[in-house]
């Protein structure tokens, strides 16, 4: 599953506080309830990819990107001086003319873009 509107969720992650605990797991406020947290795993491989697992429903459901992982990125790269961009195909990314990256679910055709600027 990816997202319907992926700037949508970009937005509502933006709200979204996020504690970075160490350099691959962040804390990241609930959107669904204003007392509990999601915990967000995130690890990176040589070839663009990103592997991330957060413990919200969409997540254990097959879904990728949440806005607990969007916004658990987004405070990694903030940290660096970038912002990012995601997308939901690789064209829309490619067209950026930026390094792209990618959430990966396992299946190829499940893919969430992500391009990075500087912030
Ligand atoms: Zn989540």
């Amino acid at each position: 599953m990816k997202p319907k509107n992926i700037k949508r969720l970009q937005a509502r992650a933006h709200r979204l506080h996020a504690q970075v605990i160490d350099r691959h797991t962040i804390v990241v406020q609930s959107t669904t309830g204003s007392t509990a947290n999601h915990v967000v795993t995130i690890y990176y491989d040589n070839e663009g990819s990103i592997h991330a697992r957060c413990t919200c429903a969409w997540a254990i459901n097959g879904g990728v990107a949440c806005s607990h992982v969007i916004a658990a990125l987004e405070t990694l790269a903030a940290r660096r001086g970038r912002a990012l961009s995601f997308w939901l195909s690789e064209r829309d990314a490619r067209r950026q003319k930026r390094r792209v990256l990618y959430l990966d679910s396992g299946r190829e055709n499940n893919r969430v873009w992500i391009t990075s600027r500087a912030a």
